[in-house]
């Protein structure tokens, strides 16, 4: 096996192939006798090259998503599909070569490194287990690849990760999981634990290794102001479902399902003469040991109706590449695919008008 090039980019990531398919992820666990509805029946495709933002609350199932993607979470049921191999027909020997190519990089970088190791010993282990190269050609490849993430191999390499920041950390992180020559990045919340002002300078960084190596993302976040500068398509999760996937301008310029649009609310606006007077997000998320019947948004939704607590909204096209689960999208269904959805006002929802499913 050969080591990754470092500085060799990869031009021109095309479009429309799918790297990832996930098809009906569940995902639930015992708590005593009762069951933690975590994921229930999320699909979504991501295709080569992009960045799919993954978006919600704390609890609303989207590290765990994260998890199964890779198989650390095992799927209680539907399919995790990467480049046609369905991940979970795997053989554990499989599957540990397949991750090979699926990477993760995690919230806490500071606990994600081992803290008796030096940092040339962390970045290099990816090639030592799959022993890939010549002791010469790891050594250089953990060199290269220290300063493709903006550390200093001659200063840092001798050293152990409690010696260097949270945003070095997340560095020396990134550099570990591009050393297995990966194409599919899944990033859990990579930000979130560092100070505002280093949050600017991964995310660049991350964008600019995705340039460079050609990588397709997954980015797993809680801030939506996060994932709008960093995705291509966003898709936002409420307590275990897929409640709006579209392209990342399509939902910020007309958010289609009310809790997107709660969520785009809580986003500080700098400028006052800017800010609107949508619903902020109130009130706690439920409990995914007893999801709502229905609509699992309507415990909390401004616009709720009885046929929200009756039927569970179907995910549905409401403008092309752009779907919704809503009884009452915010935004109005265009009619023959065309795109006047994406211009459209929001609408508040007629309660005369008959439900739309
Ligand atoms: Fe709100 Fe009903 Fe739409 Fe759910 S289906 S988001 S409760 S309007």
């Amino acid at each position: 096996m050969s080591v990754p090039s470092v500085g060799t980019p990869v031009q021109g990531a095309g479009e429309g192939e799918a790297v990832l398919s996930v098809e009906n992820l569940v995902v639930e666990f015992r708590s005593g006798r009762r069951i933690v509805h975590a994921v229930s029946g999320v699909s979504f495709v991501v295709r080569r090259g992009e960045t799919l933002g993954l978006v919600g609350e704390s609890g609303c199932g989207k590290s765990t998503t994260g998890r199964a993607l890779v198989q650390v979470q095992p799927p209680t049921s539907g399919s995790v599909t990467y480049r046609g191999q369905d991940l979970g027909r795997l053989s554990h020997r499989q599957l540990r070569q397949m991750r090979t190519k699926i990477q993760m990089i995690f919230q806490d970088p500071i606990s994600s490194l081992n803290p008796r190791r030096r940092v040339c010993d962390i970045v290099a282990e990816p090639l030592n287990i799959w022993k890939r190269g010549t002791k010469q050609e790891r050594a250089d490849q953990v060199r290269k690849m220290l300063e493709a993430v903006g550390i200093d191999p001659d200063t840092a390499g001798g050293r152990r990760p409690q010696e260097f920041s949270g945003g070095q950390c997340q560095r020396i992180s990134i550099a570990r999981a591009l050393m297995a020559d990966p194409d599919l990045l899944i990033c859990d919340e990579p930000v979130s634990a560092l100070d505002v002002s280093v949050q600017a300078q991964i995310l660049n960084l991350l964008a600019d290794l995705k340039e460079r190596f050609g990588l397709t993302m997954v980015f797993i976040a809680h801030d939506l102001a996060v994932v709008k500068n960093v995705s291509d398509r966003v898709a936002v999760m409420y307590l275990g479902k897929l409640v709006e996937l579209a392209d990342s301008d399509d939902l910020y310029r007309s958010a289609a399902h009310p809790y997107t649009e709660a969520l785009l609310a809580s986003i500080p606006e700098p400028d006052p003469d800017k800010r609107t007077d949508h619903t902020a997000l109130s009130g706690e998320l439920p409990s995914p040991l007893d999801p709502p019947s229905g609509c699992r948004f309507r415990t909390r939704c401004p616009y709720a109706e009885a046929i929200c607590a009756e039927q569970e909204p179907p995910l549905r096209d409401v403008a092309p590449g752009h779907q919704v689960a809503c009884h009452f999208p915010l935004i109005a269904v265009a009619a023959n695919g065309s795109s006047a959805a994406a211009d459209a006002p929001f609408v508040t929802p007629d309660p005369a008008r008959p439900p739309d499913v």
